[in-house]
């Protein structure tokens, strides 16, 4: 079941206050108020009533057993949504107008196939559940056209089924947690090296079929890169590809499953690409002038092959407000001065993780990404300041609860785009969101950072922040969202880097891959999931017929 809090992030105890530098600067900027709006307690949260008839129940609890089967209050609230602001938005105003008609937790591979049959015959939607992370609503429970809709919960499929250190592969299955994954590998000296900011939460099943990448897929590849093979069930059966180190037997298959979001199947099991545990590694801090510059030097780095494993560009904005969040306090000031006396005025922080075999390796990596920063201008803050960081990497989430208690809308967005292109959309998507924030009234702030380089571009994600306008935050959220999407779509740039499709980003699909790219994405659907009972709404299955499913900016409306 849900391992999160259902109505923010994470596990109880590793709340952040929000630092005085913060708030001072929020409550100056923005306007926000001292009140506090707490989330409501989960009974007082109102759901749309199960429509699980008994019947039906039974025919679930014969392919899964009936510990499995749950229609109660908290499991149907936790496997509602997802963890995009506009959830944390629903779930505490105390009413939700989706819900699963009840959560299924199958134990096996087997089960996961049963379960998927059974509900092809009783006309049930099924929705993937991993660690319910998405942001793209991409776990919203939708029922579609069809007569219910139960959330399938991966949480009994874990663990490792086989390593291979000699060949550097491991299988594990679908819904492994980071940690547990981490953890199991490292017991065989290996490790997958994939650490979204999710980590602790999202599962590998998840990463998989959202194309998801960590904060160092620079160094390590994003989890696409990381899978050789997978098993996939459907209501239609079972798919497995992937056997060996390359193939040349046609078109890969492996990429029609991964970034699937269970719109086609399950993943019940992944072989992926592992490694051995780093014998060394460092973090450090730097400086450059300015967002232009600086991409500069990544561009410079990744090209001559000396990025380092975590390479984290701030621009300006997102420098200036990481400082106030993390409470920096006094060394601020002396940070502030110091970097000044190097002509460093509005400067943007560059994180990096390096990694190597051993020091020595470590060490000649380094120095040549070393040689390429100083050449652009780059001032060293030394490791405390990158050690900072890779303390605090997990967070971040649990400061944006606080924010929201505070009345602040604090929302993420990213995309990737070529050198070529990337300041041009950096700007554009910038002015859309700022321009969308300040016709509603509330100004806000846009911060942005680099942190996934290819040797043909790079990723940029943006932060969001302003007053809630209070009694319209979707419809606030709605309009910085479309218009950030529109400019995103309009630079050419791809509407999203590694948070894959859901329900939020599906009305700019057809746009990126073409109407006959989409309808070829359908096909795939059609033969693996002939009924359609695969997370409707979401990836290839929207068209703006299906656009009120759920609410996530228009009005309040039933969608059943
Ligand atoms: C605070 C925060 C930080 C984040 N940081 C990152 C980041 O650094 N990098 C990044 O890429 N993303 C990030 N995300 C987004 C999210 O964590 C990722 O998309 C993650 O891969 C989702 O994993 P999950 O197990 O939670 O999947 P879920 O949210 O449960 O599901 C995501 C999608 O995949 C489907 N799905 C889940 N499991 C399976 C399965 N076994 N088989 C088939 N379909 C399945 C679901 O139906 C849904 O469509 C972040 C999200 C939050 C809230």
């Amino acid at each position: 079941m849900s391992r999160q809090r259902w109505w923010g992030w994470g596990v109880d105890g590793h709340d952040q206050p929000l630092p005085a530098d913060g708030d001072a600067l929020l409550t100056a900027e923005l306007g926000i108020s001292p009140d506090r709006r707490e989330p409501p307690p989960l009974e007082a949260l109102v759901l749309p009533p199960s429509a699980l008839a008994p019947g039906v129940r039974s025919a679930l609890e014969n392919v899964v057993g009936s510990a499995w089967v749950r229609d109660d209050h908290a499991s149907r609230a936790t496997h509602a949504v997802g963890r995009a602001y506009p959830d944390l938005v629903r779930l505490r105003s105390g009413r939700l107008d989706v819900a699963p008609d009840a959560v299924l937790q199958p134990g096996t591979a087997v089960e996961v196939l049963g379960a998927l049959r059974a509900c092809a015959q009783l006309d049930l939607a099924v929705v993937a559940f991993g660690g319910g992370t998405s942001v793209v609503g991409g776990v919203e429970a939708l029922a579609g056209e069809h007569a219910g809709v139960v959330a399938l919960d991966l949480g009994r499929l874990t663990g490792l089924v086989h390593v291979d250190v000699r060949s550097g592969l491991a299988t594990l299955r679908g819904g492994t947690f980071g940690p547990d994954a981490e953890a199991e590998l490292a017991s065989h000296g290996v490790t997958l090296g994939h650490h979204p900011q999710s980590f602790e939460f999202s599962t590998l099943g998840g990463w998989v079929a959202t194309r998801s990448a960590g904060q160092a897929s620079t160094g390590s590849g994003r989890i696409d890169d990381l899978v050789q093979g997978l098993r996939l069930a459907a209501p239609a059966g079972e798919v497995v590809t992937g056997a060996g180190p390359a193939t040349a037997a046609g078109p890969d298959l492996r990429e029609l499953l991964v970034g699937s979001e269970g719109t086609i199947g399950i993943i019940t099991e992944a072989t992926l690409r592992v490694r051995r545990v780093p014998g060394a590694t460092r973090f450090e801090a730097w400086a450059l002038p300015g967002f232009a510059a600086s991409t500069e030097a990544l561009r410079a780095l990744v090209q001559a092959d000396t990025a380092a494993t975590i390479t984290r560009l701030s621009d300006e904005e997102e420098t200036r407000v990481s400082l106030a969040m993390a409470g920096a306090g006094p060394g601020v000031g002396a940070l502030k001065a110091y970097l000044r006396t190097r002509g460093l005025d509005r400067p943007c922080l560059l994180v990096l993780g390096w990694e190597g075999a051993d020091a020595a390796g470590l060490r000649a990596r380094r120095e040549a990404g070393v040689r390429v920063l100083r050449a652009h201008g780059a001032v060293t803050l030394g490791r405390k300041a990158g050690e900072a960081w890779a303390r605090r990497r997990y967070h971040g989430p649990y400061l944006r609860d606080e924010l929201l208690t505070r009345g602040v809308l604090i929302d993420t967005l990213e995309t990737a785009a070529t050198w070529t292109s990337l300041l041009e959309t950096y700007r554009a998507v910038g002015a859309a969101l700022r321009g969308s924030l300040a016709a509603r009234g509330t100004p806000g702030l846009v911060c942005c950072h680099v942190s996934h380089l290819y040797r043909t571009g790079a990723s940029l994600y943006f932060t969001f922040i302003a007053r809630q306008e209070e009694g319209a935050e979707l419809e606030q959220w709605h309009a910085a969202k479309a218009a950030a999407s529109d400019a995103i779509a309009a630079a050419g740039a791809t509407i999203t880097h590694h948070h894959g499709v859901g329900r939020d980003h599906a009305p700019w699909l057809a746009g990126e891959v073409g109407e006959l790219g989409l309808a070829l994405l359908r096909s795939a659907k059609a033969t693996l999931d002939p009924t359609g009972i695969m997370n409707p709404g979401k990836l290839m299955d929207w068209t703006s017929d299906n656009a009120g499913y759920g609410n996530r900016g228009e009005p309040l409306r039933e969608v059943r």
